[in-house]
């Protein structure tokens, strides 16, 4: 992976991304043929968001659908952590701020990914103080230098759009608001099987089904995807710890039973 702050195209699929159809929508609509048939957007006079916020819990895919969308596009992807613009630039976080800006609009088209956005954005006058709300102000500037920003596209995400500043929700800003929910019970089949995509999984595996398990309640992506490696690495120790010597007919796969192992331990 690259470093952060660096533009290039992610490579993940919309088919990596489990669920969420809604959302691959609205961005296919406000951003992917966007930046494909930008001139039948013009002819049409339609007018767009291009700011948006995606709030919601940790690990349902905030990260992983804001690199599909860039992918889908063709267009780079400057991913920056809100606490390190803080942290790491110390004194220099408003210019911080700008360079980002600059570099966006230079390798357009962009999609400039703030995660934990939040960490910039907190209420003026609350925590933080003074060099908050002073990058605040360059943040708030940078937004609406709309008219510049042809081809780049803003996406906020944040666990806790509670402490931001209302001013930053604004149209033009991070103007549409997105959640990304908990996966529904099938939703979590689904992302089990956009994970499983490249591990040996048993044909007898009905990872639907097992995504429909009381055990999976309330499970994130992320969680679900720590399942699916204590599953796999289950598997592979079974295979490795077993008599080499012995010729097996069926090829070493991850089972059902390695599911459940895990579910057990879980719940
Ligand atoms: P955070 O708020 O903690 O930054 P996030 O919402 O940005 O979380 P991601 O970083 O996108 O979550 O997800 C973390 C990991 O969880 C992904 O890399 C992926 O492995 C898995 N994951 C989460 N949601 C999904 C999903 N909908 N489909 C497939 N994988 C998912």
């Amino acid at each position: 992976s690259r470093r952060e702050g660096f533009s290039s195209i992610p490579n993940v699929k919309w088919e990596d991304v489990g669920g969420l159809d809604l959302l691959r929508q609205e961005f296919d609509r406000y951003i992917v043929r966007r930046i494909k048939h930008p001139e039948d957007y013009e002819e049409f006079g339609v007018d767009l968001e291009t700011g948006f916020l995606l709030y919601g819990p940790p690990g349902c895919g905030k990260t992983l659908i804001a690199k599909a969308v860039a992918n889908e596009a063709g267009a780079n992807f400057i991913h920056i952590k809100g606490p390190e613009i803080l942290n790491k630039y110390v004194g220099e976080s408003e210019l911080a701020v700008r360079t980002i800006f600059s570099r966006a609009r230079t390798c357009s088209p962009c999609i400039l990914f703030f995660d934990e956005v939040d960490a910039l954005t907190t209420k003026r006058g609350k925590e933080g103080g003074c060099v908050v709300e002073r990058l605040l102000n360059q943040l708030l500037i940078e937004l609406d230098g709309a008219d510049q920003r042809r081809g780049v596209f803003v996406i906020g995400a944040t666990n806790r759009p509670e402490v931001m500043d209302p001013a930053v929700l604004r149209p033009g800003r991070f103007g549409k608001l997105l959640y990304v929910p908990l996966p529904s019970p099938d939703e979590r089949g689904v992302i089990l099987k956009a994970l499983a995509k490249k591990k040996p999984i048993d044909a007898g595996v009905d990872l639907i089904a097992i995504g429909r398990k009381e055990a999976c309640e309330n499970l994130s992506g992320a969680d679900l995807s720590a399942v699916l490696n204590e599953a796999a690495m289950a598997a592979l120790e079974e295979k490795l710890t077993s008599d080499q010597s012995s010729l097996e007919v069926t090829p070493w796969t991850i089972k059902e039973t390695h599911f459940e192992r895990v579910l057990k331990k879980i719940s």
